[in-house]
């Protein structure tokens, strides 16, 4: 089944003629368009697209299976106009993306008799097709290969802020379109900050430096952590490193499809518990990876759902102890059938001294 083919067949599930696809990820997946602006509307035979003269040329390039609706001075009022002459009844619109002020000023143009909001479109991008895997096998190498050359400048002095424009250059010089999120560099004690942002902080011999990125590659997302420590390491800081590696380690070997989320999680997380850092890992293990950086499922303790074969998920568990600083370990896997395949090839089988 095409794309549309299965969105067509959540519309009829639904009993709606038609969606509005308002996302930059939805819009991009179901039609090509890579641009910044524009909507989609998919029915069970009408397929357009709505943007204004700036990506005209482009859409018809992108996106040659649409109908370009050349839109007007006004956004919403050409959309209006374009569901007027498709003569939709029911139309479906992405409940979590669509602003409240954006739906005020619609609902009264619109002449559809029912606005259904759809919480959950996203599910259909949860499984990978094989060349979105490419993409994001290919994001993942680029970004191995940034985090080979940041640690390169990694010395005493060096700002945690001067690492990340080293990871983001080197993301961009060797393919990247950018960066798939603004990359975390932490150290020291600022590294028991799970998403600690960098700082002009310098970093310090002995200090742990945690280090998350992700290159963006034809619109797909890397996602990567390593945590190297600043010259040499003590016992507690390879203490705990081994902890995190051990219980990454678990989930990975028990992450195939058709385990819950939940059980995936719990598998790294018991590893952090019995060792009596349960309260130091806060967060979930992990999230699913595509068009966008966080997808559904997850891999945490609120999710019951199943993880499908072909689920492009981070494996991410970490400790962090305010005060002192912290460890994670982020690898990105496809799950298969018998475990994963592993996307991510940095080494991380002890802590590097570097
Ligand atoms: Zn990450
Ligand atoms: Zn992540």
């Amino acid at each position: 089944m095409t794309r549309i083919e299965r969105l067509r067949k959540r519309l009829a599930t639904e009993k709606l003629d038609g969606v509005l696809i308002t996302s930059l990820e939805n819009r991009r997946y179901y039609s090509g368009f890579t641009g910044s602006a524009g909507v989609l509307l998919i029915g069970a035979v009408d397929v357009v697209l709505v943007t204004d003269s700036r990506y005209w040329e482009q859409a018809g390039q992108e996106a040659p299976a649409f109908e370009l609706e050349k839109q007007g001075p006004k956004l919403w009022v050409s959309v209006a106009e374009t569901l007027a002459r498709l003569s939709w009844r029911r139309l479906g619109f992405e409940s979590p993306v669509l602003s409240y002020a954006e739906y005020q000023i619609i609902k009264p143009l619109l002449t559809v008799s029912e606005l259904a909001p759809l919480d959950n479109l996203d599910a259909l991008r949860a499984v990978k097709e094989p060349g979105e895997i490419k993409l994001l096998a290919e994001a993942a190498r680029i970004t191995d290969i940034a985090l080979a050359k940041v640690l390169q400048v990694l010395k005493p002095g060096v700002r945690e802020k001067e690492m990340a424009l080293e990871f983001d250059y080197q993301l961009r010089l060797n393919g990247a379109e950018g960066s798939a999120f603004p990359t975390i560099v932490a150290s020291g004690v600022r590294s028991s900050l799970p998403h600690g942002q960098p700082s002009t902080k310098k970093i310090e011999p002995g200090d742990l430096v945690i280090i998350d990125g992700g290159a963006l590659y034809q619109g797909y997302h890397g996602d990567l952590t390593r945590t190297v420590v600043l010259g040499e390491a003590s016992a507690q800081q390879k203490r705990i490193y081994s902890l995190v590696l051990q219980a990454q380690e678990a989930a990975l070997a028990f992450l195939k499809a058709g385990v819950s989320g939940k059980s995936a999680d719990w598998a790294a997380r018991h590893v952090i518990e019995t060792s009596g850092y349960g309260g130091n890992f806060g967060h979930g293990l992990g999230h699913s990876v595509g068009l966008a950086i966080h997808e559904n499922p997850r891999l945490s303790p609120s999710e019951e759902g199943k993880i499908p074969e072909g689920a492009a998920v981070t494996v991410e568990p970490g400790i962090y102890l305010p005060g002192w600083g912290g460890v994670r370990i982020e690898d990105l896997v496809i799950v298969k059938q018998d475990g994963v395949r592993n996307l991510t090839g940095s080494a991380k089988q002890e802590l590097v001294e570097v």
